[in-house]
């Protein structure tokens, strides 16, 4: 459907204005973003104008395209193709000469008409004169609006987003509402008296309008802004007269939602630090627009509102009048709302000032409200403590909230209040919806940014045995079960069980230096089930803080202080343990680590031997499969051989079972394969039952003794939370249910399927190299992306990643293949996989042990489909390239560079040094 939608410039001759305005009147008078926006468009306009008109018409200006909206599609696929007309006059003649703006507004109306629009849509002050589109729909013909009612709608969810970003209940708070009896600023008054504690509606004149209004929303009515502003600090301002609200008239820690047109806050910026000012009313278009208009809010992303309703009614084809006149009813706002939300426009934006708010606006608004929350919680307390007599001089009254119990009162005295059980608020699914946000805001900016623009993860609000679901119900096979903390699948039974068993008795929180019975038993039962040579037991919280303590214990031991350890390990990223992860972009930065740590390759021996000749070495630390390094087995014997190369060095061993333990090879742990008795071992991970963190560091009795047996030394070494009670029982209903062997052989036999499933697909499939690892801990090797496709993946990825992100790129490209199947097994097979840490190219395997055959094969199936597809884009790339002579590879598939060292590829763009025979 084709509509139309009226702008006016903000002022004749604007640019020559904003040039000498040095008073920066007019910018204060309008606010930044539409006087920069109004400034270039109107440029653009003056342009076009003295190109096209004759000296005479230049002197009358005439309403007129400025520019068109051509085939623009909904996130539902919905079309629509939209012109703007412009007003030629200056908001000050709108207001002065109301008829000649009606009059050429319904010159616009009709040129639209004749132009085949169905719907008008009235912008700025073309949506104020006239009744508020009324006179205007009499005559058009064709549907007209203001768009009012999308305007309102963005304004309440701002606010409501406001509300959740700030951490404020809304249902307690008092809410100032600006421009009563304005037509935006009664339905907003009307939609949010349902949700806040008190409201408080603001009109400039008295009138039975606005009393009416008052007493059908038990609101209370007041004349003046600033005595308003006394009262609260949570504002919505909607006139259409402008520049009413000065800043200085704000308390501390208020915010504003400034709907006018134009703007109602005074000033060009914002002048205190302790407010906040949003400019409400506005949307992001759908993501799936083109922002190729001229249409200078298009590239930004974000329009008015009420452009935006008109857009909805035009994806609808519904040419119908929505919003005209005073009265917009509340259910055609929710509608209109629920429309746009679907079309894929987004109202979770917060601008100020026409730029998009800094997040750490946000989270110093936050903090600095819930410094005043808690104080007023503090100081209602003390009230209430305190006789009735005095609770008048005590603390700054309460003008934000509107009661401070929901009854006015304050707190009960000296009682202390225990929060619901079941708290909704947070509850996942509550939670879940802004999540993503809050993670890059106060988490990992880039990850999430990477992450969302890459498809690479979700929200995951549940998980059961070997399923993850997303906050929309999808069920995700879980391919990675938390890098191995999940062995015994999401919320086991026997684990849940334990926990609330712990819970139920009452266990201690923490009680340190005193004897917890569940941490003693987990304790025995560790020591039981690990090698001979382990006897004593120090509870951790992770897997670097079980390393740390080995490391330390290794030192004072031994009374050296070196180490040797691995190239490509992974044994932690806490400064101890990060000296021996052969990991050098880990280390590097954090550099000078521990000196004395020396790295040798995996798996060599005489390497290891050199080393260890200069008795300068406290331990050789070793994983016995390095999972973080792209799954690398060692020769069957290495761990033994190593063992006893240390014994003769008087150097320990450290075999670091983090990763491998409980069940994950197919043995308890991975040592048991072979025998092999080390002097201390690491564990942490799936102890927890892939419920609660806790990990432990076993070693020798022996050593233990040297260390830490004496009056002096026994505390030498200690950790707050380690052992604390529900993660024993966690711990102990994991060496439980371990223990009857059922998982220990599923993951043996699945693993065994697995690998065999997977191997036959590295035979057939060019971008696969090899199946490595045992039992359930496997990694699936990719070959590197050739540079052909490699370009072609540039052009897609560039487009997604933000400019910051863009520079690491090519670094990512070479992993594209592992990449591509990790985002696709993810999104077309719901499958959630993950690469090795120090290996992109290594997907791990690594699902619970409980998995099925039926799992096992719907992975294969879904790793197979993925490579079909990879292998026909990295065709079809090639065929492309061929065709239009653009690429390095003639006709017949063969590349142009063929000779060049650097890239030697077969016909399917594949490097050859990789290559396996294909027997496909
Ligand atoms: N050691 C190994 C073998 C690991 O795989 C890991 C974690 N992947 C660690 C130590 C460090 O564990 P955490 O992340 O719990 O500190």
């Amino acid at each position: 459907m084709k509509f139309a939608f009226l702008i006016h410039p903000i002022s004749e001759g604007t640019s020559t204005l904003i040039d000498l305005d040095l008073g920066a009147r007019l910018k204060s008078a309008w606010g930044q973003d539409s006087l920069l926006f109004c400034a270039k468009f109107h440029e653009t306009v003056k342009q076009s104008r003295a190109a096209a008109s004759s000296p005479a018409s230049a002197s009358s200006p005439a309403v007129r395209v400025v520019d068109e909206m051509r085939g623009i599609v909904s996130e539902l696929n919905a079309e629509a193709t939209g012109r703007l007309y412009e007003i030629p006059l200056a908001p000050g003649q709108f207001i002065d000469h109301p008829r000649m703006a009606v009059e050429m507004m319904g010159e616009a109306v009709s040129m639209a008409r004749d132009w085949g629009a169905e719907l008008v849509g009235l912008g700025g002050l073309t949506g104020i004169v006239g009744g508020q589109g009324v006179q205007m729909a009499e005559s058009a013909g064709i549907g007209i609006t203001t768009g009012n009612s999308l305007t309102v709608y963005s304004t309440v969810e701002c606010l409501r987003n406001l509300c959740d970003e700030l951490g404020l209940d809304l249902s307690q708070e008092s809410v100032a509402v600006v421009g009563i009896p304005g037509s935006i600023a009664t339905a907003t008054a009307r939609i949010v008296a349902e949700s806040v504690g008190r409201l408080i509606l603001v009109a400039r004149r008295d009138s039975t309008r606005a009393r009416k209004l008052a007493k059908s929303l038990d609101a209370e009515l007041i004349l003046e802004i600033p005595s308003a502003l006394e009262q609260t600090g949570l504002v919505i301002t909607a006139t259409s007269s402008g520049g009413c609200l000065d800043q200085k008239w704000l308390q501390p820690g208020s915010v504003v939602i400034d709907v006018g047109v134009p703007t109602d806050v005074q000033g060009s910026s914002r002048e205190r630090n302790d407010v906040m000012i949003l400019s409400g009313g506005q949307t992001r278009i759908p993501s799936s627009i083109a922002l190729d208009s001229r249409f200078l809010w298009f590239n930004q992303g974000v329009i008015p509102s009420c452009l935006g309703e008109t857009m909805v009614l035009a994806f609808e084809g519904r040419p119908d009048s929505l919003s005209l006149g005073r009265n917009l009813d509340p259910s055609d706002i929710l509608s209109v709302g629920a429309l746009a939300s679907a079309h894929g426009f987004d109202f979770s934006l917060f601008r100020s000032f026409g730029l998009e708010l800094e997040d750490t606006e946000l989270v110093r608004m936050r903090k600095r409200l819930a410094r005043t929350r808690m104080n007023e919680a503090l100081s209602s307390v003390r009230r209430a403590e305190s006789s009735a007599s005095d609770s008048s001089q005590t603390a700054e009254p309460n003008r934000r909230r509107a009661t401070s119990n929901g009854n006015g009162t304050g707190s009960e005295a000296g009682t202390l209040r225990h929060v619901s059980a079941n708290n909704p608020q947070r509850s996942l699914e509550n939670m879940a919806p802004n999540a993503r946000q809050k993670f890059g805001r106060y988490l990992n900016p880039v990850l999430m940014e990477l992450t969302e623009s890459t498809d690479f993860s979700k929200t995951f609000v549940r998980g059961e045995g070997a399923y993850l679901y997303d906050c929309d119900g999808m069920r995700y096979l879980d391919f990675v079960s938390g890098f191995g903390s999940v062995n015994l699948g999401h919320n086991h039974p026997n684990v849940v069980s334990a926990i609330e068993q712990a819970l139920r008795e009452k266990a201690p929180g923490f009680s340190q230096a005193s004897v917890n019975p569940l941490a003693t038993s987990l304790a025995e039962q560790l020591v039981s089930f690990a090698p001979e040579s382990l006897e004593m037991v120090f509870f951790t919280n992770s897997g670097t803080e079980s390393v740390e303590a080995a490391l330390k214990l290794a030192r004072t031991a031994t009374g050296r202080s070196g180490f040797v350890y691995c190239q490509r390990s992974y044994h932690g990223k806490s400064l101890g343990s990060l000296s021996v992860t052969g990991n050098s972009d880990y280390q590097r930065p954090f550099r000078p680590l521990l000196t004395e740590c020396r790295a040798v390759p995996f798996g060599d021996l005489d390497s290891l031997e050199h080393e260890l000749r200069s008795r300068r070495h406290a331990a050789f630390i070793v994983e016995p499969i390095q999972a973080e390094g792209g799954m690398i087995v060692p020769d069957r014997d290495y761990l033994s051989r190593a063992h006893t190369l240390c014994q003769r060095y008087d150097t320990l061993l450290i075999v670091d079972e983090v990763q491998t333990g409980f069940g994950r090879t197919g043995r308890m742990f991975a040592v048991d394969e072979q025998s092999i008795h080390p002097d201390i071992m690491t564990v942490a991970k799936s102890l927890g039952g892939g419920a609660i963190p806790i990990g432990a560091m076993l070693c020798r009795r022996d050593l233990w003794t040297k260390v830490y047996g004496t009056v002096q030394t026994y505390l030498l070494h200690t950790s707050t939370f380690g052992g604390g009670s529900l993660a024993c029982a966690a711990g102990l209903a994991t060496l439980d249910t371990l223990q009857n062997g059922e998982l220990i052989r599923n993951a043996q036999e699945r693993g065994d399927e697995l690998k065999a499933g997977l191997d036959r697909l590295c035979r057939a499939r060019r971008s696969l190299r090899e199946v490595r690892g045992c039992g359930l801990l496997l990694g699936l090797e990719f070959n590197p992306m050739s540079a052909a496709a490699q370009g072609h993946w540039k052009q897609m990825a560039q487009t997604r990643l933000t400019r910051r992100l863009v520079p690491g790129l090519d670094k990512m490209l070479e992993t594209m293949s592992a990449l591509y199947t990790m985002q696709t097994l993810l999104s077309e097979h719901r499958i959630y996989t993950q690469v090795t840490r120090s290996n992109p190219l290594v997907m791990r395997v690594q699902p619970p042990l409980l998995i099925s055959s039926e799992q096992v094969n719907t992975f294969i199936d879904a790793v197979d489909a993925c490579c079909d597809e990879m292998e026909f884009q990295r065709t079809t790339i090639r065929d492309v390239l061929a065709k239009t002579g653009t690429g390095r590879h003639n006709a017949k598939g063969q590349s142009a560079d063929d000779k060049s060292p650097s890239i030697r590829e077969d016909a399917e763009g594949h490097p050859l040094a990789a290559q396996r025979p294909a027997t496909k």
